[in-house]
């Protein structure tokens, strides 16, 4: 049996006109050389795909996958956010490549570790964690807010891949397990360790942008963070809980300490406590009802069972199928 197999790169864009040319350079030369060390298929591909930006990334994929035999992609309908995008190009690919790696147009994330990948899968690991060996390249806020974010949901009992971001590569039947959560609110860092199989790792340095900023604004990383937290732990209800009989106790010991000092008949001048009580609990009640209503939120759209991405156009498929007429 040859030990070829048919590998295909996902890579996610939104507005990343400025770094495609330089993407599709660095990913194609991997892929040729791949190819001409006889692991993997010439059938191989890389798919990008759109996630409905507006500048000219379709135009320029679409070009691409012309020019380039190994240059695939899928347009998604409209933004579907990151994870979104990831989900899509790993269906389209997996339907019949061997192993699909994940990787950021931005070239972040270093290429050269995908060949170290596909020696790894070779040696059997299914799953296999681009793990960073250092953040320098990362604003200090942003280092500092991902390290708490790890802890936290390790406190949470969430185990993540510390320093792994969406780099990593699957094998076909790790895919399909993926796909099989149906889950619409997706944080794939935290599923994919929930896969099993026999994983591996492969460190890399990670690298300043190579052309535009960041994607991923405060306000998206914050909605990232609290999705990964409240789709895999129910710790923040169980804090709750634990406050309110926190509370209602110190509330308690106050009630009986007023008592005692009425009894002992000091005037007892209750403004200011009255004031501090109403405005403490009325907080913990907001907090209280907004973690709640993050849950109730979640549930909402699990229900709702709504597609998790629609694919406009999808290169990809098309040329496979052509490939395989031939
Ligand atoms: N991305 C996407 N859809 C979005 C936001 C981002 O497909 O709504 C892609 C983006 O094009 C990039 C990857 O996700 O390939 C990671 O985004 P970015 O590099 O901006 O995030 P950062 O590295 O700053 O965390
Ligand atoms: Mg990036």
């Amino acid at each position: 049996m040859s030990d070829l197999f048919k590998l295909s790169i996902v890579v996610p864009c939104y507005n990343e006109e400025e770094v495609l040319h330089e993407t599709t350079k660095e990913l194609t030369a991997i892929v040729q050389e791949l190819i001409s060390k006889n692991k993997i298929t010439a059938t191989s591909k890389i798919v990008f795909v759109d996630d409905g930006s507006k500048d000219k990334t379709w135009p320029l994929i679409d070009e691409f996958s012309k020019k380039y035999e190994v240059v695939s992609g899928v347009k998604l309908s409209r933004n579907f956010g990151h994870q979104g995008a990831l989900l899509a190009g790993v269906t389209s690919a997996s339907k019949d490549s061997d192993a699909v790696i994940t990787i950021d147009a931005d070239l972040q994330d270093d290429v050269n570790a995908i060949p170290k990948m596909v020696d790894e899968y070779l040696k059997g690991a299914e799953v296999v964690y681009g793990v960073r060996n250092n953040r320098d390249t990362d604003t200090a806020f942003k280092r500092n807010t991902a390290e708490l974010f790890y802890k936290f949901m390790g406190f949470l009992g969430v185990h993540l891949v510390p320093d792994s971001a969406d780099y990593r590569l699957m094998s076909q039947r790790a895919c399909k397990v993926l796909l099989s959560y149906r889950e619409r609110n997706l944080f794939l860092r935290g599923i994919v360790p929930m896969i099993g199989f026999k994983t591996a790792k492969v460190y890399y340095a990670r690298k300043e942008r190579f052309a535009g900023e960041s994607k991923y604004p405060l306000r998206k990383m914050i909605k990232f963070a609290v999705d990964g937290i409240t789709s895999f732990s129910i710790v923040p209800i169980k804090l709750i809980m634990g406050l309110g009989f926190f509370i209602v106790f110190v509330s308690l010991l106050l009630l009986i300490y007023s008592f005692v000092q009425k009894i002992n008949g000091n005037v007892v001048n209750g403004w200011s406590s009255l004031m501090i009580s109403i405005w403490a609990l009325g907080g913990v009640q907001l907090i209280s009802i907004s973690v709640i209503g993050e849950y109730v939120g979640k549930i909402f759209s699990e229900v709702k069972q709504r597609p998790r991405f629609t694919i406009e156009k999808d290169i990809y498929t098309e040329k496979t199928e052509e490939e395989n007429k031939r």
